[in-house]
């Protein structure tokens, strides 16, 4: 049996992931300090409690559950809070992951797989971007995974035998079908998880930042990704990686976006709640538009994403939010 350690396994996406992992056989080992993510949320394998600023802590980990295969999730995502504590980000999102790398090189562990994200586009030229477009970041968040990305491409060249897959996730949301695990972060600021908890009452009314952009209704447009379906991609990914496939980077969304107007409207109907919506001023670090090209992981990894509905989407994650607090 293939064994992955997964760092941030605890948190929204990774524990998703944890879940496929489970599902499909394989033995999963979660490494996560628990800052943003749950125990219970880790539904397979075990949890290491532990931190990525912590070289020796990584080491007991890696050295005792030795791993086939390491997927780095753990991070911190939100854009506006990186445009306000840069440092945090560079601190968490990049040197933290040079302890990861640093442990997994001096292990033998060779094989990667990275959770990046389309941030590192910043205001792509062309839409649907595809993963050639040049990367021009716009907040310290996308730098953060931009330069992980490049050190990861540097390490390629300097150990044949060193191999990653970098995904660059666009806007994911929604939760499991079975209800067990969803977005969890309190503090998560994503237009999604804010509209439901608004919808629930958590919220006076939400805020739609910017109506002013170069975008048929004056919104940002964002391809939403279910997250059952780009925890399939890593399941792709992870295949791949054992099958003796190259170092690569695939965008991770539908092909197709929605605005923040298109957004609020279908959570409403999802809902049956008119909640209360606000238009306010741009948020900083904002790209108008990002929308994936995704034909490289469609063809390559032979990824067929089967939740392309965003009122699925956003019934899953509401039927999440409303057991949340009960
Ligand atoms: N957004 C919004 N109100 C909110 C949260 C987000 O209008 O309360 C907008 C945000 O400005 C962006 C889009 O929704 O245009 C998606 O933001 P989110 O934080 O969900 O994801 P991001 O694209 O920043 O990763």
């Amino acid at each position: 049996m293939r064994r992955i350690l997964v760092t941030g396994g605890a948190g929204y996406i990774g524990s998703h992931v944890v879940k496929a992992l489970g599902e499909a056989g394989y033995d999963v080992l979660t490494y996560d300090n628990l800052s943003t993510g749950n125990e219970w949320a880790v539904l397979y394998g075990k949890l290491f409690v532990g931190d990525l600023s912590d070289k020796d802590t990584i080491r007991r980990a890696i050295q005792d559950f030795k791993p086939d295969v390491v997927m780095h999730f753990a991070a911190f995502i939100q854009v506006e809070e990186s445009v306000r504590e840069p440092l945090k980000y560079y601190r968490n999102n990049t040197v933290n992951t040079l302890n990861l790398l640093e442990v997994m090189i001096e292990s033998g562990v060779k094989d990667l797989i990275f959770s990046s994200t389309a941030a590192v586009y910043g205001i792509p030229e062309h839409i649907p971007v595809n993963e050639g477009t040049p990367l021009n970041p716009i907040n310290p968040y996308g730098i953060s995974k931009m330069m992980t990305e490049r050190i990861l491409k540097d390490l390629s060249f300097a150990y044949d035998d060193f191999r990653y897959v970098s995904l660059r996730y666009f806007n994911v949301a929604g939760a499991d079908a079975q209800g067990r695990i969803g977005q969890a972060y309190r503090e998560s600021t994503h237009l999604i998880t804010r509209a439901l908890k608004t919808a629930k009452g958590e919220f006076e009314k939400l805020q739609i930042f910017g109506t002013d952009y170069t975008t048929p209704d004056g919104t940002c447009i964002r391809d939403y990704i279910h997250v059952d379906d780009l925890a399939d991609a890593h399941l792709h990914a992870v295949e791949y990686l054992i099958q003796g496939g190259k170092s690569d980077i695939f965008n991770c969304g539908y092909g197709h976006g929605y605005s923040v107007r298109e957004v609020v409207e279908t959570a409403k109907k999802v809902t049956g709640i008119n909640f209360n919506v606000k238009e306010t001023g741009r948020r900083q670090g904002d790209p108008p538009v990002l929308v994936a090209d995704n034909s490289k992981i469609k063809q390559k990894l032979n990824w067929h994403p089967q939740y392309d509905d965003l009122e699925y989407i956003i019934k899953t994650a509401w039927e999440w939010e409303k057991k949340l607090d009960t």
